[in-house]
């Protein structure tokens, strides 16, 4: 039995000052505490000077993306990036495999215990398999034909099953509301809910916005006309998710970057388990804007955070998002920070019987996060993470 104590513990929901995490040989937790003041009791506890807090959930990654590294520029606005991505994509499978290892090598290293990892093929399965980490793999569908439809779904299926035949986690989802024939969406969405959990991209460009609301623009003259087949029925990208999922479905809306308060209320009305993931280093790094933090700190709207992938990323770090986040919407809470990067994203990716808090019988991982502000409960630009289980 390990006793790992801290200025505060933060549980997955709440600080605790000077608590004490119990934890036995196994990585399960056995019990929390505050640090006693008998002799004996601080004698057998590890007294670290920071948080301890349960291990990172990666909410959002594309880890098949990772050989892109400093390749696309930044600002490119998202039609230039999706054109980038495409060019990039197909590479020597040994060189993407070992970009794929260097990756999940690096969120290990930053704390982080499971991902939610958006492929579009079986490449990432050896690695998945040798991995650490929990990894739930979202097999993402697109494609604007809807006579190829039929035959997506069939290829997503056959990618799940490679992941799930290695007892790996896998689901199917579509990609954007921009991206998919309306049969195509139909048909992801509906086996997104049969598995209980859908991860897409949501409301992340001006691009996206504008095709939705005027038919034209930048997206619509990149993808063509494909799209006018479903665009009249929709005057805003999260309306064609609403119109197909699930009220019990767990629902990550990736990005959020345009989201109005309207939207969060619309999502609400209609799923009960919308959980917005913000990526914010990857938004800076495509449109160089932010989602509005505040609003939904403010609706108490769950959210959860993702670092998106490498090519729209210098890193794969969850406090580095938390850094950004702080400096740039400074009156958000560091609890909240932090129980959206820990439970919360356990809770999204239904992994929370296992990670995201200091809960007795959980193997969460603990972390220990240093050079604290304590006097105003923020995290610095020093702050580092370091694994402690
Ligand atoms: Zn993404």
């Amino acid at each position: 039995m390990r006793l790992i104590a801290g200025h505060y513990v933060f549980t997955g929901r709440e600080f605790i000052k000077n608590g004490v995490v119990e934890i036995d040989s196994a990585g399960k937790i056995a019990g929390l505490s505050s640090l006693g003041d008998t002799a004996i009791e601080r004698e057998h506890t590890e007294f670290f000077n920071g948080i301890i807090t349960p291990g990172f959930i990666n909410a959002h990654c594309h880890s098949e993306l990772s050989h892109m590294k400093g390749v696309i520029p930044q600002h490119s606005g998202m039609t230039d990036f999706c054109k980038s991505v495409i060019s990039y994509r197909n590479i020597d499978v040994d060189k993407q495999l070992s970009a794929m290892y260097e990756a999940d090598k690096l969120m290990e290293n930053e704390g982080i215990v499971a991902v939610g990892d958006i492929s579009n093929s079986d490449a990432s399965v050896r690695m998945k398999k040798d991995s650490r980490l929990t990894y739930h793999t979202f097999v993402e569908t697109l494609n604007l034909n809807p006579c190829l439809a039929d035959e997506n779904i069939a290829k997503a299926k056959a990618v799940k099953r490679s992941f799930e035949r290695e007892g790996l986690r896998a689901s199917i989802t579509p990609h954007a509301p921009y991206s998919l024939s309306e049969k195509l969406f139909e048909l992801s969405v509906a086996e997104a809910n049969r598995s209980g959990i859908i991860s897409i991209h949501n409301e992340e460009s001006c691009d996206e916005m504008e095709l939705f609301a005027k038919k034209q623009g930048k997206m619509r003259n990149f993808f063509g006309k494909e799209m006018d087949s479903f665009l009249p029925q929709y005057d805003n990208p999260l309306h064609r998710i609403l119109k197909y999922i699930d009220a019990e479905t767990s629902m990550l809306l990736i990005h959020n970057t345009h989201t109005s308060e309207q939207d969060i209320r619309d999502a609400l009305s209609r799923n009960r388990k919308t959980t917005w993931t913000l990526c914010p280093a990857s938004n800076l790094y495509i449109e160089n804007r932010l989602p509005d933090v505040n609003l939904f700190a403010t609706i108490n709207a769950r959210v959860a955070v993702g670092t998106d992938s490498l090519s729209s990323n210098t890193n794969l770090s969850i406090l580095q998002e938390l850094k950004i986040l702080t400096s740039a919407f400074p009156e958000t809470g560091l609890h909240n920070l932090l129980r959206w990067a820990t439970l919360n994203g356990a809770e999204a990716l239904n992994l929370d019987s296992e990670l995201g808090s200091f809960d007795r019988g959980k193997r969460p991982g603990a972390l220990l996060l240093s050079a604290i502000d304590f006097k105003n409960m923020k995290l610095t630009d020093n702050t580092k993470v370091k694994r402690l289980i």
